[in-house]
C-alpha cells in the first residue's frame, strides 16, 4: 500500500496544475550579445530575470546565422537534423523535425499558435522549395518592429491564443549598420528601445481578460551575437548568448558556466549542456504545454529532440531518453526537502544515489539496500544548499537514471 501514497500526491499536483490553461509567449530578439545585454539599461528584461531562470553563458554551438538559429530554437534540434544552414532555408527537413507547435498540436489539436516577425524569411519558409507553415495558425509579417509590437498587442487580445512567437529584428540591423558591441551607442540604444517594446507586450499579456486563469511561460533568447558589423563565425562574441524563462513552474536562478575558448566550427553541445541552449526553447515550451497530459515518454523519444526542458515539473524529455529506469521525486520543485521513490517493480539492485550541482560536483550521496517487494523511499534534505538546479543520479552496477531537482 505504501506505493499509493506518492501516486495520490502526484495526481493531486497534476489536477491543480491543469486547472490553469498552459500558454507560451516566446520573444526572440535578433543579434543581442550577452555582454551588451548585461551592460544595457533594461528594466523589463531585469523584471523577468528577477523571477525566472536565466543565463548569460548560453553557448551557440551551431551556425551563428539567423535562419539556422531560429530553426534550432523552434524545432528543438541542431542544424544537422533540421537542415537549415543559411537564410534561404534551403535543405530544411521540417517534415522530420517540425516546429514545436506542430508537435504540440499532435496532442492538443485545438492549440492556437501565431508568429509575428518583420523579417520575411521567418514567415516565408517556402523559399526552401516547399511550403511549410510549421503549425502556425497565422504567420504575420508586418513591415517594421514597431508594427510587430502593435500586432503582438492585438493578438494578445485573442482569448483563444495559446502560443505567441514574437521576433524583434532591429538590434541586428543596428549591429550590421554600426557594430555589434557594448561600446556602440546605436546598438545599445536599440537594445534599450526593445526593452520598452517588450514592456508593452508583457503589459498586454498581463491585461488579458482571463489572465488569472492562465499559466503563461515566457521565454526569451537571441539567435547569435556579433563581431564588427557581422556574424556567422565561431568567435566568443558571436557564440555567447543569453536565455531567459519565467513562469509559475520556473525556479528563480542564474546559471553560469565556464566557457571554453575554442574556435571549433561545430563544438560538442554536451560540453555546454549545463546552461540553457537554443534548442531548449522548443523542448521547454513543449514540456510546459504537454506536461499535464502525461504523454508516453517513448513518443517524445521518437521525436529525437536535442533540447532539454528547464522547468521544475520533474518530467523531462531528455531524462526519459537517457534513463535506464523510472523513479519519482516528490515534490519537485521543492525548497530542499523532498523524497525520491524507486518502485518495487523496478529491477534494480542495491544502489547509490548522488546529488550533483550543475558543474557536476558531488554535493551529497548515499547507499540504499533493496528489499524485495518493497519500494525504496529516501527522505532528502538539501535546505542548506543554494537555490538552483541539481541532478539526482541513481545507479547500481549496471543501470543509471538521472533526474533534475529544482530547489526554489
Ligand atoms: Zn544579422
Amino acid at each position: 500500500m505504501k506505493k499509493f501514497l506518492p501516486l495520490v500526491a502526484l495526481i493531486f499536483i497534476g489536477l491543480s496544475a491543469s486547472a490553469q490553461e498552459r500558454k507560451v509567449l516566446f520573444i526572440g530578439v535578433d543579434g543581442v550579445r550577452s555582454d551588451a545585454l548585461i551592460q544595457a539599461n533594461t528594466p523589463t528584461w531585469d523584471s523577468l530575470t528577477s523571477v525566472g531562470l536565466y543565463t548569460f553563458t548560453s553557448w551557440h554551438v551551431g551556425i551563428t546565422v539567423s535562419g539556422p538559429s531560429w530553426s534550432s530554437m523552434l524545432t528543438g534540434v541542431w542544424q544537422d537534423k533540421h537542415g537549415v544552414t543559411d537564410n534561404s532555408y534551403t535543405g530544411s527537413d521540417f517534415n522530420s523535425y517540425p516546429y514545436f507547435v506542430t508537435r504540440a498540436k499532435e496532442h492538443i489539436p485545438t492549440l492556437k499558435a501565431v508568429e509575428i516577425s518583420s523579417w520575411t524569411p521567418m514567415c516565408d519558409v517556402s523559399v526552401g522549395g516547399a511550403v511549410y507553415n510549421n503549425g502556425w495558425d497565422a504567420s504575420l509579417n508586418p513591415p517594421t518592429d514597431d508594427a510587430v509590437e502593435a500586432v503582438a498587442v492585438t493578438q494578445l487580445l485573442d482569448p483563444d491564443l495559446d502560443v505567441l512567437f514574437v521576433h524583434i529584428d532591429d538590434v541586428d540591423a543596428q549591429g550590421h549598420g554600426n557594430g555589434f558591441s557594448p561600446t556602440v551607442t546605436p546598438y545599445m540604444s536599440q537594445i534599450e528601445y526593445v526593452d520598452s517594446q517588450i514592456r508593452i507586450i508583457l503589459n498586454a499579456l498581463k491585461n488579458r481578460a482571463n489572465y488569472a486563469n492562465e499559466d503563461w511561460l515566457v521565454l526569451m533568447t537571441t539567435d547569435h551575437g556579433g563581431i564588427g558589423t557581422g556574424h556567422g563565425g565561431p568567435t566568443t562574441v558571436e557564440r555567447e548568448i543569453w536565455w531567459v524563462a519565467a513562469g509559475n513552474n520556473v525556479p528563480n536562478t542564474e546559471i553560469s558556466i565556464d566557457l571554453p575558448n575554442t574556435l571549433e566550427l561545430f563544438p560538442d553541445p554536451a560540453d555546454y549542456r549545463d546552461a540553457p541552449m537554443l534548442v531548449d526553447i522548443a523542448v521547454t515550451a513543449l514540456d510546459h504545454l504537454l506536461q499535464p497530459l502525461n504523454i508516453d515518454p517513448e513518443q517524445q523519444t521518437a521525436w529525437n529532440l536535442d533540447g532539454q526542458s528547464w522547468l521544475g515539473y520533474g518530467t523531462y524529455i531528455e531524462e526519459a531518453k537517457n534513463a535506464d529506469f523510472d523513479f519519482e521525486i516528490y515534490p519537485n520543485p521543492n525548497e530542499g526537502e523532498f523524497r525520491f521513490v524507486v518502485g518495487s517493480d523496478i529491477e534494480l539492485n542495491d544502489f547509490t544515489w548522488e546529488v550533483l550541482d550543475l558543474s557536476g560536483k558531488l554535493v551529497t550521496s548515499g547507499m540504499v539496500s533493496r528489499s524485495p517487494g518493497l519500494d525504496s523511499q529516501v527522505e532528502m534534505n538539501i535546505t542548506e544548499l543554494n537555490t538552483g538546479v541539481y541532478s539526482l543520479r541513481i545507479s547500481d552496477d549496471s543501470k543509471i537514471s538521472v533526474r533534475r531537482i529544482i530547489k526554489k
